[in-house]
């Protein structure tokens, strides 16, 4: 096992820096009954009148209650995007730094290396999409920082082998950032409960999948305090506006639902799953433990336009290394689904 130091990775600026205090920070206790006359705001009330909780506090009650972590392993963002910008601010010099991920996967890790002017070093996955540990150790060097893995993974839908996982977090002398934001429809343990055994861990979250919240923007990161600590030093101070809070926390105190919503997803994918089995020109149908299903076709080309022209709209994944000619379909509801089903009996 690498011995781990945070203080290692850290970006030289960021480590010296003294984080903003903002007017919400300086005086915490919101609901008191107070005469609030410190942050310039409007004292009619409109609802949102006043700044959000920079630390939104109460979202984090419920999530470390929800999740058996404490708070000071919570940091939330606008959408898990803005974690994973924060992620590559605090720990990757531009210019200087690298990261590595795994393609086929999520597009937004290599959108956000080339913005921050980061490196980003490729190793595909395997034929049935595992990582290579082997190839990643052997990428990494001195200047590598992250390492991403997506698990379940998009656009493939698998999850990746716990020996594997655990594998790089023992051996990756970087942050493993393990992406879960299909885990909800999983039926395999989030890695949350590995947080005090790897300090290298960090996972990520979100309320735009399985919690039908992808309009509030609402991303959440979960990692040691130290960690935690150093992307809170550079986070901007209101990062979650005020009506993703309110809807956000509405939405985590109604877990039932969000419950039978995912049970009823996950038995439309069974039937879709069985259904794009009989279609004549689909090859594959992949094993999914997410929302969506990742297929191969004849010609992913001439099948997405044939189905557009019925009004469905597929993701053609078709040049994303290992997936030529690979639709990705998510689970729709159960009227979407026989809609979908039907146009493919009927090209
Ligand atoms: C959809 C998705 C997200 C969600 O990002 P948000 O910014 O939270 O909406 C994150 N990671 C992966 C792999 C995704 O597919």
């Amino acid at each position: 096992m690498m011995t781990f130091r945070i203080d290692k990775l850290i970006r030289p600026n960021v480590a010296k820096l003294k984080p903003y205090s903002s007017a919400r920070d300086e005086f915490e206790d919101f609901d008191a009954d107070m005469v609030f006359i410190d942050a310039n705001e409007n004292p009619n009330e409109t609802d949102v009148n006043r700044y959000p909780d920079p630390q939104q506090r109460k979202i984090k009650e419920v999530l470390a209650k929800q999740k058996n972590v404490r708070t000071a392993n919570i940091l939330l963002g606008n959408g898990s995007d803005e974690v994973l910008d924060l992620l590559y601010r605090a720990f990757c010099e531009p210019g200087t730094d690298n990261i590595i991920t795994l393609p086929p996967t999520y597009g937004m890790y290599k959108v956000l290396a080339d913005i921050n002017n980061v490196e980003n070093r490729e190793v595909l996955l395997s034929a049935d999409f595992q990582p290579k540990v082997p190839e990643i150790l052997e990428k990494a060097d001195e200047n590598t920082r992250i390492l991403f893995l997506c698990s379940p993974n998009n656009p493939t839908g698998n999850s990746f082998s716990g020996e594997t996982v655990e594998k790089l977090l023992k051996d990756f002398g970087g942050l493993v950032v393990i992406d879960e934001a299909y885990i909800d429809f999983s039926d395999k343990e989030s890695w949350l409960s590995a947080l005090a055994v790897y300090p290298n861990l960090v996972i990520t979250q979100t309320l735009s999948k399985a919690y039908g919240m992808a309009g509030i923007r609402l991303g959440i990161c979960y990692a040691s305090e130290e960690i935690i600590a150093v992307l809170n030093k550079i986070k901007p101070p209101y990062n979650v506006n005020g009506l993703t809070q309110k809807r956000a926390l509405k939405r985590l105190l109604e877990p039932e639902k969000v419950k039978t919503e995912v049970i009823e997803i996950k038995e439309q994918k069974a039937l879709l799953f069985k259904e794009l089995l009989e279609v004549s020109y689909v090859s594959e149908v992949f094993r999914s433990d997410a929302n969506f299903i990742l297929a191969r076709v004849d010609d992913a080309g001439k099948r997405y336009g044939q189905l557009v022209a019925r009004g469905i709209v597929t993701r053609n994944r078709t040049t994303q290394p290992l997936c030529q000619n690979c639709l990705r379909f998510t689970v729709g509801t159960p009227e979407e689904n026989k809609r979908l089903v039907q146009a493919l009996g009927e090209l």
